[in-house]
């Protein structure tokens, strides 16, 4: 172990979970696989180069530092899309290397046009319009000047796509303001066309809308958290399993999370565990030191709530979740020894952790919980 805890990137699952969107929509639609926050936790490095082998050749970032990363390690990929954030500084690289990425202000294309004319460039632009979210995007009366610049620029501008984000398209206490959103595209979308703007490429949905908005799949769609194995919410799984009359659910976790055991204790009856006065044992107990904290991404809200898994057993964190171990609660195991398996998100022995449960603990979204998985973490791929 290059850290003090591992994760394992199943293949298997991965190959699973594409297949299962890709047959969900039209084969004429294309998968671009979001791999913004280190690939949700799961390693950009390691997950780039396994999702190209199982199928996927569009990728999405948020930052063109994210983008470097994806085309060191997957050089061949179709079509690679920055979301977010470029440095000033970086948007020749960018530009140069045939990164798509999003224009949300008149600043980027204006930056784009003029290194384009100084080094004899073409940037492929994507075209974010405001719809709502109100985050980033142009507005219908800053889309007027945007046409223009863009239709003076031909020659250094391609209309890779035009594009839009909704606002939490997961829960149906949204549906009004979605549904907004999805008017105010398709408008928006129309009247560039009639200025005589015209995109390969139209896209507005994520994972939760392809399930709950299926008819804004157009030809192009984003997709992150699915491809992991995960449900936005559970909304929107319950909305999948209703629709398809189906209990199983298709979606196959791709991460595990795991540690060893690090030191054995025994604490007798009374005396207090780790820091503070949080935890009394009520008994003789027997404990076990595990060498992940929260600078490892294990939440320190999981103190006296968390489960790991050891020899098969559901076991639980005792005291707080100090910054580099934690205690787990061994009184119940019959043996246990130093160098054993500490699962804290997977399946051992037929017992699972899953991250949906892990994070309902600690109150926080898959999405935080995976994406704060560090870097720096060994990350290896099995079968
Ligand atoms: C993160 C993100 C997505 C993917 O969202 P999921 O819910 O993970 O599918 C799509 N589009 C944009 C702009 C995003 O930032």
């Amino acid at each position: 172990m290059k850290e003090t805890s591992y994760i394992e990137i199943s293949k298997s699952a991965l190959e699973s979970n594409i297949n299962f969107i890709k047959n969900y929509l039209n084969p004429e639609v294309e998968l671009v696989s979001v791999v913004k926050g280190n690939a949700y936790g799961h390693g950009i490095e390691e997950f780039v180069p396994l999702a190209h082998e199982v199928g996927i050749n569009s990728f999405a970032v948020f930052s063109a530092y994210e983008a470097f990363r994806v085309i060191k390690e997957t050089p061949k990929i179709g079509r690679l899309m920055i979301m977010g954030f470029i440095d000033d500084d970086e948007l020749q690289e960018v530009i140069t290397k045939g990164i798509e990425f999003f224009v949300y202000d008149q600043n980027r294309l204006l930056k784009a046009i003029e290194i384009c004319k100084k080094h004899q460039l073409v940037a492929k632009i994507h075209l974010e319009i405001e719809t709502g979210l109100n985050r980033t995007g142009f507005t219908t009366e800053e889309l007027n000047e945007v046409q223009e610049i863009i239709a003076q620029n031909k020659d250094y501008i391609v209309n890779v796509g035009v594009c839009s984000h909704l606002a939490g398209a997961e829960n149906i206490s949204n549906y009004y303001r979605i549904k907004n959103q999805i008017i105010s595209f398709q408008k928006s979308v129309k009247n560039l066309e009639q200025n005589g703007l015209n995109f390969e490429t139209k896209h507005l949905a994520c994972s939760a809308a392809i399930i709950n908005y299926p008819r804004v799949i157009y030809n192009l769609v984003r997709v992150g958290i699915m491809q992991y194995g995960f449900w936005p919410s559970n909304e929107v799984k319950m909305a999948f399993m209703v629709k398809q009359k189906s209990n199983e659910d298709p979606l196959k976790r791709v991460i595990s999370w795991k540690s060893k055991v690090m030191s054995l204790k025994k604490v007798s009856k009374g005396e207090y565990i780790g820091y503070g006065n949080s935890l009394q044992a009520e008994v003789d107990m027997k404990i076990a030191g595990v060498p992940v904290g929260y600078a490892h991404g294990f939440n320190r809200s999981l103190s006296n709530q968390g489960k790991v898994l050891i020899n098969g057993k559901r076991l639980d964190v005792i005291g707080v979740v100090n910054m580099n171990m934690m205690l787990i609660d061994i009184t119940s195991l019959e043996s246990i020894e130093i160098g054993d398996e500490v699962v804290l998100i997977g399946a051992q022995g037929g017992q699972n952790i899953s991250v949906a449960s892990f994070s309902d603990m600690s109150s926080q979204l898959n999405y935080e919980m995976l994406s704060r998985l560090p870097d720096d973490i060994n990350r290896k791929i099995i079968a």
